[in-house]
């Protein structure tokens, strides 16, 4: 398969992806190399590969070829032109503010956000670059919260637990039009579903732990530069990476400052996993998402449920911007029960979901939300975000419809 065939499709292009570089003794999948050091013959060439004069590996926690091979399979999937991968999602995210935020700087959040991003936004906001959290659902007020040191705006694309949808293609173009740096965690939706890139983000954060990965045993994260955000008009680049292309200075910071400086790095063994698992992200999206829709009609159609909230149902306010956008609705949607039925009681009574707090895997899980992962943040803030004391969130797995289906029905009585 060479090169010049750009044609290829999704899956196609990631299952043969290690192919296209020449690959040890034939191996189909990208071996593990678990050698932190490498080393050179020529003693000059180490100087070169340390200077960038030449492609090549130094030191593992800078990068490691299993590793590389991961990245690669993610450029591909976002149509991206490099990408970083990093031990954790959280570790990409929080890279953005290592590598990339001064203080006195300022950002842009949507308010709805994985509770560990806002966790990491409040921390970021102590250590003097402000942060203002706004409903990205309208672009209007993303423009409003925007200053002359506005350095990047950050949106989900689809948030967890409520599933609020941002104005995505609004927001790239207040972006573009402004200059402004725009990062999507493309995490609930996966490049399968969409591309960020499409809506004009600069980076795409992607958590690897999640439907990437797919089965729930390797911890990962993902930053990839789609090659549309002009770095050379970016204040915060270092003079040393000034010296590089334009389109190279943004990664080669993040590189440097986050995984050489921080030690942020994703280690071989676990970028061998997620690789395995991401051949079938596409295969196990359909599923997901078709089971998911399913589910979420079939209790939004119950009275025994309050509310439901799924970007694929009707009765959901952005159904017309995930339509246009988005493949398919997700596998993440969230419930509410009525008054009379306790959430720990619901819970209890599923024989095939599991209570656990992952999202992704292959298996349904569910989670009351406010009593753990949004349980630090207090009661104000939770309503702030619209997160009831009852809300359950489900991440749907890709067990046969039918059974799902039983499952959370037989358990509302
Ligand atoms: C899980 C998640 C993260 C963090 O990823 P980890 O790999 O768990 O650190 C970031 N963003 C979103 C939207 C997530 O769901």
């Amino acid at each position: 398969m060479s090169d010049t065939k750009k044609h290829y499709g999704f899956t196609t292009t990631i299952l043969h992806n290690d192919r296209r570089k020449p690959i040890e003794q034939g191996s189909l999948h990208k071996p593990i190399h678990t050698s932190v050091a490498f080393g050179y013959g020529d003693a000059r060439q180490l100087a070169s590969v340390f200077q960038g004069k030449e492609p090549g590996f130094r030191y593992g926690r800078q990068g490691n070829p299993t590793v590389a091979a991961l990245e690669d399979k993610i450029s591909k999937m976002e149509d991206g032109v490099a990408t970083l991968c990093f031990g954790t999602g959280m570790a990409a995210i929080g890279a953005l503010a290592q590598a990339l935020l001064k203080e006195g700087d300022h950002v842009v959040s949507s308010s709805f956000l994985f509770g560990n991003t806002n966790s990491l936004w409040n921390t970021v906001a102590g250590q003097g670059t402000d942060v203002a959290f706004v409903d990205a659902t309208d672009v209007a007020n993303v423009e409003a919260a925007l200053r002359d040191n506005t350095r990047l705006v950050f949106v989900e694309t689809v948030a967890n637990p409520r599933t609020q949808i941002a104005d995505l293609a609004r927001i790239g173009e207040l972006c573009r039009a402004r200059g402004i740096l725009y990062v999507v965690d493309n995490t609930m939706t996966t490049p399968w579903l969409f591309r960020p890139k499409a809506v004009g983000a600069g980076l795409v954060v992607n958590s690897l732990t999640k439907s990437i990965g797919g089965h729930g045993m390797a911890l990962g994260g993902a930053l990839t530069d789609t090659g549309l955000f002009d770095w050379s008009g970016y204040p915060n680049i270092a003079p040393n990476f000034r010296k590089l292309a334009p389109a190279a200075q943004g990664m080669a910071q993040l590189r440097a400052k986050s995984l050489r400086d921080f030690g942020a790095s994703l280690g071989p063994e676990a970028a061998h996993h997620i690789a395995v698992g991401a051949e079938t992200l596409a295969l196990r999206m359909d599923r997901t998402c078709a089971n998911a829709l399913a589910l979420a009609q079939m209790l939004e159609a119950d009275d025994r449920v309050a509310a439901v909230y799924y970007p694929g149902l009707a009765s959901h306010p952005q159904h017309g911007i995930a339509t246009d956008l988005f493949r398919a609705y997700g596998s993440l949607f969230s419930f509410e029960l009525k008054e009379g039925i306790d959430c720990f009681d619901y819970l209890n009574r599923l024989q095939i979901a599991i209570p656990a707090s992952n999202l992704g895997d292959t298996r349904t899980l569910v989670i009351p939300v406010a009593h753990t992962i949004f349980f630090e943040m207090g009661p104000e803030r939770r309503a702030s975000m619209g997160i009831a004391e009852s809300l359950i969130r489900v991440s749907v797995g890709i067990e046969d419809t039918a059974d799902l289906v039983e499952d959370f029905r037989s358990a509302l009585s």
